[in-house]
């Protein structure tokens, strides 16, 4: 089973092809301490430098994803901390109250990528081995755990069958279960990409409204969250 990540060895010693996207943006990815307690909310801004999202993690600490135009995450990444931190307070505003400091700064380059076959006689890929995602709608994860939940249920059925887990019914049969919501999510992610990249004004005005109805209509943000979650 391949489930060693986007570079993943297995999925190349099986020269399966992939297909890729290149977002030219990168992900700023750090610990941010907080003067008030974060009541396990995440955030996410999209501002004219980029999408901001803020996780909650244990203690005064929010876990940053701040994705930018290559260019611009260079520039704002050589910013010495406290500078950082005044440039991320701008941008994300006050929700969390005022930072207070930032931990090691890490980047990721953003792509996207998408096996061209998932699994054959003795071999499957899973996670991020078969499909990496921009992290703007937080699914990479969420999506690989959809993958292993029912790779576990192929199996059990498979072994209650007495089938041999390299049978070609089984991969089949997973592959074509996973197909559809991976396909869903990699073009439901992708259009977010394309929507918040926007510079156009009328995009933007178009684009603000949606965010604005989604804030403050609960019923369908909730919907969008199943959604997101997988469980719509
Ligand atoms: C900036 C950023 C923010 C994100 N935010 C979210 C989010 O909010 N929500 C969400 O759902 N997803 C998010 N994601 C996506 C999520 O991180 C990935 O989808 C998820 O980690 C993929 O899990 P994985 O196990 O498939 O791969 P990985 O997490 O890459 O794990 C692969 C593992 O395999 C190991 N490995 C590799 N090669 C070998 C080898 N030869 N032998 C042994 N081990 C090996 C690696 O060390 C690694 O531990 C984000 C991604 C990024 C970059």
């Amino acid at each position: 089973m391949g489930a060693d990540g986007t570079d993943s060895i297995i999925r190349k010693l099986k020269k399966v092809k992939t297909k890729e996207f290149d977002y030219e943006q990168t992900a700023i990815v750090s610990k941010i301490n907080l003067n008030r307690a974060h009541e396990f909310i995440s955030y996410e801004r999209f501002t004219s430098e980029g999408s901001i999202a803020f996780l909650p993690l244990s203690g005064l600490q929010s876990g940053l994803v701040w994705s930018a135009p290559s260019v611009l995450a260079a520039e704002i990444l050589s910013l010495p901390d406290e500078l950082f931190l005044q440039r991320l307070q701008k941008q994300f505003g006050y929700r969390l109250g005022k930072f207070r400091g930032v931990r090691q700064r890490i980047t990721y380059p953003l792509k996207s990528s998408s096996a061209c076959l998932q699994g054959g006689k003795g071999w499957i890929l899973v996670g991020n081995a078969a499909h990496t995602l921009h992290p703007i709608a937080a699914q990479g994860f969420n999506l690989g755990l959809r993958d292993v939940s029912f790779l576990s249920e192929v199996i059990c059925d498979g072994l209650s069958l007495n089938k041999k887990l390299y049978e070609n019914d089984l991969i089949a049969r997973y592959s074509a279960g996973r197909e559809g919501n991976q396909e869903k999510t990699q073009r439901f992610t992708h259009y977010l990409v394309s929507l918040f990249s926007q510079t156009y004004w009328p995009m933007k005005l178009a684009r603000n409204g949606v965010s604005a109805l989604i804030e403050y209509f609960p019923p369908l943000k909730h919907r969008i969250a199943k959604h997101a979650m997988g469980i719509s």
